[in-house]
């Protein structure tokens, strides 16, 4: 079984856009610039958004960064997002999610003008993305696309299902396996039979959220994995797939960790430098 390593894909990835972001900033006059805000203490979020500063960093995008308490009004959270859409030196936008309760978040991510959107969340920026001209891509799909990409499998006329449906996975990951030319399928909680479904797939993108859910007696042999679950097991990252259990019978899967969560950063970065181009 191959391996699908993020962390490989993303460095290079990295490494071009590194040089790309010194050509342009020397062009500019100026590095790409992004915003982060952070509201509440949500620990998981905290490291998220600690990882996402010190990439920024590692390539010589500037980070602007903005921890609010979980009891600020909207309408201060508001008035933060309007000055940064405002603001020339910042290219990109990222309200952390997920937002405490008393936030709506589709509502607050609406205030994010869609020419700074870094995570592609705004609905012009999906509409966009359905209507095929992207203007930037949602990071943790376009992420497993590169994955894909860079281990060259073959994704046209493959059958693909995407397990999950959400609007920041699933929906734009059938969408994008859909561009590629893939046979798509998404399944859901609804869905009846989803086990006969993915036996006949040959590229299974796993986003149900539900930790170690899917094993070898759910895949085809020879099919591809790629986990985007992200859980805690006793201390223990684990994905929606039981990893161990897939040595001989697939042909290549994911890792949890080291598989889709650094290349949902790294495309977090290159949506940013779209954005400062
Ligand atoms: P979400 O909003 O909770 O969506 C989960 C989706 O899975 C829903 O569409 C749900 O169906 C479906 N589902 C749940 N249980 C299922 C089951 N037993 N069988 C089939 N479908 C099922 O989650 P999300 O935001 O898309 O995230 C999914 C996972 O990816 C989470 O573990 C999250 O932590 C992880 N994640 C990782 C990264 C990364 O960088 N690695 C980035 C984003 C998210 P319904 O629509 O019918 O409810």
């Amino acid at each position: 079984m191959k391996v699908l390593d993020g962390k490989v894909v993303s460095k290079h990835l990295r490494v071009q856009l590194k040089a790309q972001i010194a050509e342009a900033q020397s062009e500019r006059g100026r590095p790409p610039g992004l915003a982060v805000i952070l509201v509440g203490e949500d620990p998981a979020s905290q490291v998220y958004v600690g990882g996402k500063i010190k990439a920024c960093k590692e390539v010589g995008i500037r980070s602007f960064e903005f921890r609010e308490s979980a009891s600020i009004s909207k309408e201060a959270l508001k008035k933060r997002i309007e000055g940064l859409n405002a603001d020339p030196e910042v290219d990109g936008i990222l309200v952390q999610l997920p937002l405490p309760k008393n936030l709506d978040a589709k509502e607050v991510l609406s205030w994010i003008s869609p020419l700074k959107d870094a995570d592609c969340l705004t609905p012009e920026n999906l509409g966009l993305l359905w209507a095929g001209h992207p203007r930037t891509k949602p990071c943790t799909p376009a992420g497993v696309m590169e994955i894909l990409k860079y281990y060259e499998i073959p994704v046209s006329g493959a059958r693909a299902t995407v397990v999950g449906r959400s609007e920041i996975v699933g929906k734009p990951m059938s969408l994008m396996l859909l561009e590629a030319n893939a046979t798509v399928t998404t399944c859901h909680s609804k869905t009846i039979n989803m086990r006969e479904i993915l036996l006949e797939s040959d590229i299974v993108v796993a986003a149900a959220g539900r930790p170690l859910l899917l094993g070898k007696e759910d895949f085809k042999k020879d099919a591809v994995i790629v986990d985007v679950g992200m859980h805690r097991d006793q201390g223990k990252l684990c994905g929606d797939v039981r990893f161990n259990e897939l040595e001989g019978h697939v042909a290549a899967a994911t890792p949890v960790p080291g598989g889709v969560g650094p290349m949902t950063i790294t495309m977090l970065l290159i949506n940013t430098f779209t954005l400062f181009h």
